[in-house]
Parts: structure tokens; C-alpha cells; sequence
């Protein structure tokens, strides 16, 4: 199935669309989705909008663009956007909150990527001119530099709480949040219902090529249009790739489930690994987050070995190690990735 025999750990990105899912891109009716004429497209919106419990939902390139759009959809230049320090948007989608919404952001701190209502209330700037103007908070479940961690469903209605107590915007960065769904069994319009708008990610661990929505009122998605047109994300015959993302909300959410036992089976043999630091109890989906002890060797120089051994992982800092389980690493791919990390730590 895969090209080489390369275990490639470095992100639920990586995959691969399955024969079953090529075949239902190949064959779905098309149209230009700019005059809203998509008819693949326009049941892809349709299908999220009610998985979400939303009135509409708008497909959108990137997980980044989702991002983008619902932000500057819910801000105005000047605003301040009020988000945990690790966040995706603050860190890796390029600076987009201050470029194209022109925003700042007030960072919050909180262990492996949650905050709490008081956090927010701390954050909020108080009315007076000399201020940016509080508007939105921003939640990404599942967390990714947090190491996957699900938001217990219980910690959101108090910061929806605080939220109205200022009239600020929430923005869910759902890119994992099927994720978060198989692992608590709470649905995906449960967590919804606490955000004006809510993203979700097709192209990570769904399996599908290229996609991601946005989903709230009619009346925000009609703004999040008018900036997908104005950032450039308006695809024509776009049906091609949204069939992909259909294919995965059909065939790929249940299996999730597959992808934490294998992050949990992996980071129950890094534990014992003598060198390494991890808490298993901490891996609740898919990503795995593991230190390297200092002063034996760099995660870098471990990467580089696992490589020439066929797993592939990503370092993230001097020491710090990502591997994320995905639908095209198998069980018997992981249990091989243990094989490898126990003669590199233990047999050399
Ligand atoms: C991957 C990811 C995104 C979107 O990234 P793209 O590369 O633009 O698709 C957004 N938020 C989180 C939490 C992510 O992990």
C-alpha cells in the first residue's frame, strides 16, 4: 500500500487517499462551486453543517483558512483575540491573526493546552480606549502541542459563560475534533454548541487529500464566504476533493478509535524505555509527545537514527520528540515502530 516500508509517524497529515476513496472523487458530480454550483461541494456543506448542529457550513482549502476566515469574520482590525500560548493559530498558520485580521492576541497559559473561565476573565481588556478590544477566544480541541488532549465537555460551558458576560466570540479550532469525539463519546454538535463558529479538518487524521469547514449561522458563514473569495480559497469543480471529505465522514470517524489505542500502546513501551520521559496517562488521542533525556542525545540525532531504521518522527525542540498515530500505520506497523525504539534505546 505505502511506497516504501518507511513507518511514517510525523503527522495523521501524511496519509494517503484509499483506492475506495480515489474512486468516489474520480466519480462525483462536479460544478463551479464559486457560483455555488458544486452539488458535491453543497453536500459536503450540508452533511458538516448538521454533524455540527450548525445552520451552514462553508468548505474552505486549509485547516489554516478556516482559521483565517472565521477569525476575520468574527473580529475587526484592532480587536484582540484571546487564545492558550500553544495554540495552532498563534504558532503555525504564519501570523495570520495580526496579517489578515489584523489582530493581537492575548496569550493564555494552562497545562497541555486548556485554560478556565478564569483565565479568561483575567484576559479580558477592560472597556477604555487606551485598550484593544477583547472579542474572541479561541479553543482547539483536540490540542495539538498540548499532545492531542480532549477538552472535557464540562470545562466549556463556564468559558461560554464568561464569554457573554463580555460579548465575546468563540471560535472552535476543531481541525482533531472527531478526534476528541471518539475518544469521550460526546458528538461533535454537543462540543459545537458552546461556539459561534467551528472548524474541522478533513485532510488530518479523516484520511481525505485536501479540505477543511467552517461551520455557524447562515449569517457568519455569508461573512466567512465574502473573506474565503478575498483570501483566495474560492475553488471551482471543487466536488473532486470534497467527495474525498464525504468519503471520510462516511468510511473514517469510528475508526479513530484505532489510531489512540496504537498512541497508547506506543507511548506504554516509550515509558519503559530507559532515556525517555513520557506519562502515558496523558496520551488521550493520537498524538504522542515524548523528551529525550538531555545530555544523552539530541532529538534530532534520535530521529535521525529511527529514520535509518524506517520509522520516521518529528523533532520538535532539543529534546522533544512527535509521533502521531494515522489510518496508514497499521498494528503491525506500530508494534515494528516499538521494535525499532527498543533496539535504538536498549540493544545499542
Ligand atoms: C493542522 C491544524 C490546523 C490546520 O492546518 P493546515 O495545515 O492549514 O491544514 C489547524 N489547527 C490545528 C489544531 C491543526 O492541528
Amino acid at each position: 500500500m505505502t511506497d516504501s516500508h518507511l513507518i511514517d509517524l510525523r503527522s495523521d497529515t501524511v496519509t494517503k487517499p484509499s483506492p475506495e476513496m480515489r474512486k468516489a472523487m474520480a466519480e462525483a458530480e462536479v460544478g463551479d462551486d464559486v457560483f455555488a454550483g458544486d452539488p458535491t461541494v453543497n453536500r459536503l456543506q450540508e452533511t458538516v453543517a448538521s454533524l455540527l448542529g450548525k445552520e451552514a457550513a462553508i468548505f474552505v482549502p486549509s485547516g489554516s483558512m478556516a482559521n483565517s476566515t472565521a477569525i476575520r469574520a468574527l473580529t475587526q482590525p484592532g480587536d484582540e483575540i484571546i487564545l492558550h500560548a500553544d495554540s495552532h493559530a498563534y504558532h503555525y498558520e504564519a501570523g495570520s491573526p495580526s496579517a489578515v485580521s489584523g489582530c493581537s492576541v492575548r496569550l493564555l497559559p494552562g497545562p497541555r493546552g486548556l485554560f478556565t473561565a478564569d483565565d479568561v476573565r483575567a484576559a479580558v481588556r477592560p472597556d477604555d480606549s487606551h485598550f484593544p478590544h477583547s472579542s474572541l477566544i479561541i479553543v482547539e480541541n483536540t490540542h495539538n502541542v498540548g499532545g492531542g488532549t480532549v477538552w472535557p465537555i464540562d470545562r466549556i460551558p463556564p468559558i461560554r459563560e464568561a464569554a457573554s458576560e463580555f460579548g465575546l466570540r468563540m471560535h472552535l479550532d476543531g481541525a482533531r475534533l472527531m478526534n476528541a469525539c471518539v475518544a469521550t463519546g460526546h458528538s461533535a454538535a454537543e462540543y459545537a454548541q458552546y461556539f459561534d463558529t467551528v472548524s474541522i479538518c478533513f485532510s488530518k487524521g479523516l484520511g481525505a487529500p485536501v479540505g477543511s469547514t467552517v461551520a455557524g449561522s447562515a449569517e457568519t458563514i455569508r461573512r466567512v464566504h465574502r473573506f474565503r473569495k478575498m483570501f483566495g480559497g474560492g475553488m471551482r469543480q471543487a466536488g473532486i476533493i470534497a467527495a474525498g471529505a464525504l468519503y471520510a465522514l462516511e468510511h473514517n470517524i469510528t475508526r479513530l478509535a484505532d489510531d489512540h489505542a496504537n498512541a497508547k500502546l506506543l507511548a506504554e513501551a516509550l515509558a519503559d524505555l530507559p532515556g525517555v520521559s513520557i506519562d502515558p496517562d496523558t496520551v488521550e488521542t493520537n498524538i504522542v509527545y515524548f523528551d529525550v533525556d538531555a545530555g544523552k542525545q539530541a532529538a534530532e540525532t534520535l530521529c535521525k537514527t529511527l529514520l535509518q531504521r524506517g520509522v520516521w518522527m518529528l523533532p520538535l525542540g532539543s529534546q522533544r520528540v512527535r509521533a502521531v498515530t494515522h489510518l496508514d500505520v497499521s498494528r503491525e506497523d506500530l508494534e515494528q515502530a516499538i521494535t525499532v525504539l527498543r533496539g535504538v534505546f536498549e540493544g545499542v
